[in-house]
């Protein structure tokens, strides 16, 4: 993505490889999600470059569920890890192979199970004692050897995450204590193969990241000792922050490489043979999305200036931001504005009727005016999926993804017969 100030004009127009962004909102309509695939391809490339070639990226396809930005980021060398029947179908039709397929989630369903073993996955992330019981209940029944990784609730956490899980009551993986405390686990149709850990989210500190990751190549080597069972994987999790807000940092993934590489290519030295995942969301496509939205109305209100768009939390509710005291929000732009436009504080807000429905509160601003556009910025992960879409009625917005210089719909917005069609009318006066 990037800025060009036209010799022509004042106006600086905003592009994905080449293409005005006002031309694509102009074809697809707004509000809409773009995506540039040559960021993508460069996110993939970075990470795969950077940090330790046998480490294997899985894509959490949690961060950003559509099938193009799953086939794009798989032809870049990721693998998928899942956690619902629609997410593995996604990662199959976009072309993943079963075994660089990885399924977690607290709670799976025998349906989804039984989806994993049919299949052939290469494993499932189990998360507690139950669940390892039902897998094995399932295999015996498709008369398979279930392969299954434990997700361990560690008992020690590092600072440095947004979101930390480790060392407290989480729903997620099975406590490290209670693990060691057990009697080496044996299911008739379980073979266990490896430790899944995961940290947390919104990581923003290298340090952090590669004791972390010590301390779960260690635990892994204890369970696996315990449990008896040859560590044939180990996922040291991932959780891997952008910047979003003032004073945040992007990770630097030189630094992240220099404090990590050492300890995978030890471990790996030790273990030959054992597969070094890591699993990436967030990292890989937040910095490839613009959520564009179209100015309707501009107003003013007890002394505060109001651009209202046609789009807002219901898509992208990552922009409601985080820390309850100051919002804080995500970089904004009017697209098409000259660079050196003075600006001035601007609350943008949807079309929803509640007050939580504002995607930047006092905003550094150029002059805003109805038609314009509006661009948040690095909004490529947790967008619509992780929104209320159907709060209000106004359903999933277009996706646009931008690939080799020519803008692709990957998407369609919802209509209102999408939204309505599942419906069933009770009482019919029409008729
Ligand atoms: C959400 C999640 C991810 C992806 O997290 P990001 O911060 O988006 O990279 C990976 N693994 C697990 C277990 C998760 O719950």
């Amino acid at each position: 993505m990037s800025e060009f100030t036209s010799e022509s004009s004042t106006r600086t127009e905003f592009t994905v490889q080449g293409i005005p962004v006002s031309a694509i909102a102009a074809e697809h309509g707004t509000p809409c999600y773009v995506y540039d695939g040559a960021e993508l391809a460069a996110r993939m490339r970075a990470v795969r470059t950077a940090l330790y070639p046998g480490l294997e990226v899985f894509y959490s396809l949690k961060a950003n569920p559509n099938i193009s930005i799953c086939a794009l980021l798989h032809e870049n060398g990721a693998r998928a890890e899942v956690s619902s029947l629609a997410e593995l179908h996604t990662a199959l039709r976009a072309g993943v192979a079963p075994e660089d397929i990885l399924f977690l989630g607290p709670g799976k369903s025998e349906a989804e199970l039984r989806a994993c073993l049919e299949t052939g996955i290469h494993a499932i992330i189990c998360e507690s004692f139950g669940e390892l019981d039902r897998i094995s209940a399932l295999a015996a029944e498709s008369g398979v050897t279930a392969r299954v990784v434990l997700r361990v609730n560690p008992d020690f956490a590092v600072k440095g995450s947004g979101l930390t899980m480790g060392g407290k009551p989480r729903q997620f993986g099975i406590d490290a204590a209670q693990l060691f405390e057990a009697e080496p686990l044996t299911r008739a149709h379980v073979r266990l193969i490896g430790v899944q850990v995961y940290m947390g989210t919104r990581i923003l500190a290298e340090e952090p990241i590669a004791e972390n990751t010590r301390r779960i190549l260690d635990l892994a080597q204890r369970l696996a000792r315990h449990h008896r069972f040859e560590l044939e994987l180990v996922d040291i999790g991932g959780g891997l922050g952008v910047a979003y807000f003032e004073k945040e940092t992007d990770l630097d993934l030189d630094v992240l490489a220099g404090l990590l590489n050492p300890l995978l290519e030890k471990f790996a030295a030790d273990h030959p043979g054992t597969r070094l995942v890591m699993e990436l969301g967030r990292y890989l496509t937040a910095t490839a999305g613009l959520y564009v939205t179209r100015v309707e109305y501009v107003k003013t209100s007890n002394g505060e200036r109001f651009a209202v768009t046609d789009g807002g939390t219901n898509h992208h509710m990552a922009a409601v931001g985080i820390g309850s005291f100051v919002k804080r929000n995500f970089p904004m732009r009017v697209l098409g504005a000259a660079e050196d436009a003075a600006t001035e504080p601007w609350n943008v807000t949807g079309p929803l009727c509640t007050p939580n429905d504002t995607i930047g509160k006092k905003v550094a601003l150029p002059a805003v005016e109805p038609g314009d556009l509006i661009g948040v910025l690095r909004s490529g992960a947790y967008g619509p999926s992780a929104s209320p879409v159907h709060f209000l009625s106004h359903g999933h917005p277009a996706e646009v993804l931008v690939h080799e210089g020519r803008a692709h719909l990957i998407r369609e917005a919802d209509g209102v017969e999408d939204l309505l069609g599942k419906q069933r009318l009770l009482i019919d006066k029409t008729h």
